[in-house]
């Protein structure tokens, strides 16, 4: 399989992916091969990445890559982002949860945060010292988030906060949560605010089971639960409580644009990987790849994943200049990880029983692949956004 697996579509690099950007997808590569897939069964088996490579992915200079060089990042845009969770996909270590670290929880404190929250945090972030997530959901509101019910109640210079979590990527490792609350009840959606708990540093904080998933076995999702914690004021996101809906709504776009960047990566490796397979395999005295069955599907794949390239490139593009509406980004989101659920699916076919085993890449693409129309918003909820855009 080629190194980068987006070569086998043939098509020119976008101008956001030149220069300093592809070196850093070299790079990131490089990385992710060495360092994560060699021990990625470990992983899998443990059910989370160690926190020493975290440490090891912010030293190469893989944390914060979008954030400004004044506060430990690199001073990228989410095209460096991107260049990263691509590197990600195409090696294979989709639960490496970098990803929403770099491209959600650091960028809300950058939009949010006061001057002295960015720098006293965003160079942890950079490090690896802090490994953040965000938790949103509960287990009474998943896609209605406005149903959320973790109350923070002001109590002099800190914040009473009870309620719990479930479904939280990075929740076990996680030592930097942006948690999503209501500060005031009566007011909806403009009674909530986000508060970042800095899990060493508050009494009445808890994790619960690391959840045992069926796909993306590396990656920690856990439940949290709040028992009268005990949070500075100081660690609201924002000048003043309520802004929290706002906040959620106005990140989104690259939260759903970062889900079809590794849906398009996998959609990719897949590919890449099943050419190689069928050209090799043979029955009935010839390459699979010989069957007309076996050109016409992988020839539908390379042209839907050829669209799927070409309109992801274009979110890009769109979203570095400050152009990527929320729609658009729905639509990137809804789109590209169905592409990825049904080209892994037909790529594990043209794998036949190899397909079903552990052993085989696929089997474990098809696994990790589920999820990505579940979270982040589902593809049903894309839709009904699209949907109020006619
Ligand atoms: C592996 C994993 C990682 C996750 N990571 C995080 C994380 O880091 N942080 C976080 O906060 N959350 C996380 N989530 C939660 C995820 O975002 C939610 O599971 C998702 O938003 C759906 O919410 P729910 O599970 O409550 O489903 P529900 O809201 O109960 O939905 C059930 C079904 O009803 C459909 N549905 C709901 N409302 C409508 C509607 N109005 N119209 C049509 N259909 C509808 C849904 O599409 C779905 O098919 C993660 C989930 C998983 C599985």
């Amino acid at each position: 399989m080629a190194t980068n697996p987006a070569e086998i579509l043939g098509l020119p690099k976008p101008a956001w992916a030149a220069d300093e950007v592809g070196m850093l997808y070299d790079m990131a590569h490089r990385f992710m091969s060495e360092e994560i897939a060699p021990r990625y069964d470990e992983f899998e088996k443990n059910e989370m990445v160690d926190r020493e490579c975290w440490l090891k992915a912010g030293a190469a200079g893989l944390l914060c890559a979008s954030m400004p060089e004044e506060y430990s990042g690199s001073g990228g845009t989410f095209a460096h982002e991107s260049a990263i969770i691509e590197a990600i996909g195409h090696v294979g270590v989709d639960g490496f949860g970098i990803g929403l670290h770099n491209s959600i929880v650091a960028p809300y404190i950058l939009h949010y945060g006061s001057e002295e929250q960015k720098k006293k945090w965003l160079p942890k972030l950079a490090t690896g010292e802090l490994i953040g997530a965000i938790a949103m959901t509960e287990p009474g509101a998943g896609s209605d988030l406005q149903g959320v019910k973790t109350r923070a109640e002001k109590d002099g210079n800190h914040y009473k906060v009870n309620g719990s979590k479930t479904f939280i990527t990075n929740g076990q490792l996680a030592n930097f949560i942006i948690v999503v609350t209501k500060t005031d009840p009566e007011k909806g959606a403009k009674g909530t605010s986000l508060i970042v708990v800095e899990t060493d540093e508050v009494e009445g904080f808890e994790r619960g089971r690391n959840l045992d998933k069926i796909g993306l076995k590396a990656n920690d999702t856990s439940e949290l639960f709040f028992n009268d914690m005990r949070v500075p004021t100081s660690n609201l996101l924002g000048h003043e409580e309520g802004q929290g809906f706002v906040q959620l709504m106005q990140q989104l776009p690259q939260e759903r644009l970062q889900i079809g960047t590794g849906a398009i990566a996998m959609v990719e490796r897949a590919l890449a990987l099943t050419i190689d397979y069928v050209k090799e395999r043979k029955a009935f005295g010839k390459a699979i790849i010989d069957f007309q069955n076996t050109q016409f599907k992988l020839a539908e794949l390379k042209t839907e994943a050829t669209i799927g390239r070409v309109f992801y490139n274009d979110c890009v593009a769109r979203h570095i200049n400050g152009g990527l509406d929320p729609v658009t980004a729905s639509m990137a989101k809804y789109w590209l990880s169905d592409l990825q659920g049904k080209v892994v699916d037909e790529c594990l076919q043209l794998h036949g029983g190899y397909g079903y085993m552990n052993e085989y890449p696929i089997a474990r693409m098809f696994r990790d692949a589920r999820v990505q129309r579940i979270y982040g918003g589902t593809n049903e909820i894309m839709k009904l956004l699209i949907g109020r855009s006619l």
